[in-house]
């Protein structure tokens, strides 16, 4: 047995800090379905501040922020919204917003880098000519920083563009900021700068930040009353829901200063996987806290081989496809965890070549 863990499995894995418990146990609180519950008011209302915006509102999940965003946004049937189709929101959610929502996904290609072209944003909008058989399209969706691309982060020049060419056409912008933190550390711009052209953002507060449970959307004050009676109706009104936002405002104070680290962290890691013979990383695209990285073609060790050596001593990443893996840091992996992992990935080649003999 290892005697040492290393999750890299996501930024989602870590656990909640003494100061996190300390303060979840005196937390003040009341019926939040009443919007009673100070602690959430303050959690809202921080987060809300901070991301310029007039208002918050605390929610289960990233997922559940997304869907509701995107219905409060698209609340008249026969709605289309516009989005990556790489996103969070097309890929993971269940398809949701179609499922539940009853709102038309309108895909476009991300690029590399996390990016849709604008001209095929553009050309992706219905004309309203042809409403007797298209969908309305009322919605733009960005994702920052994008997820399957490797956190790669939009900057604020190209969030400002769609955000001219979404009030040109009368659409609204959601920002699926679920590591809008780390993009804003990363590209060095405040984060209420960042997302000041969005309509809606949400915010992960159990990612990057560290916190255990949750995220918060925020909007105008008439975006977030329509939210508030949707989280409802989807049945995520909780009651003395402060006991889980004191740890997120804990989060904010002790970990937002830590996500520069994570990136360097990464960067480490990403370097020192790279010049592993038989591992392939671009490491110019890791911008944040994310790595993709491949095993050549070729090499005798195969992904789940690879895995295997890795759980056995304690170092757990995720297998995204038979010779893909994907490692996510966060501010509970030291700079000794990132050294004691390429430690066993260098075993894991080394000792192989040993074992085939060659
Ligand atoms: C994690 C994530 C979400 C939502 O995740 P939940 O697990 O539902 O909290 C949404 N968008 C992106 C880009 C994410 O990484």
């Amino acid at each position: 047995m290892a005697t040492r863990t290393v999750d890299l499995r996501s930024d989602t894995v870590t656990k909640p800090t003494e100061a996190m418990r300390a303060a979840m146990a005196t937390a003040e609180v009341d019926d939040d379905v009443f919007g009673a519950d100070p602690t959430a008011v303050k959690l809202q209302s921080e987060v809300a501040k901070m991301m310029g915006k007039e208002a918050g509102l605390f929610v289960p999940s990233g997922t559940m922020g997304n869907l509701i965003s995107v219905l409060v946004h698209c609340d008249v049937r026969g709605s289309e919204v516009i989005l990556g189709n790489n996103s969070h929101i097309h890929i993971y959610e269940n398809g949701g917003i179609a499922t539940i929502g009853g709102v038309h996904p309108r895909p476009v290609k991300n690029n590399e880098d996390g990016t849709m072209d604008i001209d095929l944003i553009e050309d992706a909008i219905r004309d309203p000519r042809g409403e007797l058989v298209y969908p309305t399209t009322r919605l733009i969706c960005l994702e920052n920083s994008h997820g399957n691309t490797g956190g790669r982060c939009l900057p604020v020049e190209y969030i400002d563009s769609v955000g001219e060419l979404a009030k040109k056409h009368g659409l609204k912008l959601h920002i699926d900021g679920a590591r809008i933190f780390n993009a804003s550390v990363a590209l060095g711009i405040p984060v209420d700068r960042l997302v000041q052209a969005a309509d809606s953002v949400s915010v992960c507060l159990s990612k990057g930040i560290g916190a255990p449970v949750g995220s918060v959307i925020v909007g105008s004050e008439t975006f977030i009353t329509k939210a508030r009676r949707l989280r409802k109706t989807l049945g995520g009104g909780m009651r003395q829901v402060g006991v889980i936002c004191a740890a997120a405002l804990v989060a904010l104070q002790e970990n937002l200063i830590k996500l520069e680290g994570d990136h360097k962290n990464a960067k480490v890691l990403a370097e020192g996987l790279n010049q592993i013979k038989g591992l392939r990383v671009n490491v110019a695209a890791v911008e944040t806290n994310i790595i993709f990285f491949d095993i050549v073609e070729g090499s005798k060790i195969s992904g789940e081989k690879l895995y295997k050596h890795l759980v056995e001593r304690g170092v757990f990443v995720l297998l995204e496809g038979p010779s893909r893996m994907r490692i996510v840091l966060h501010h509970q992996i030291s700079s000794s965890d990132v050294q004691y992992t390429l430690s066993c990935f260098q075993q894991a080649f080394s000792g192989l070549q040993e074992e085939n003999g060659n």
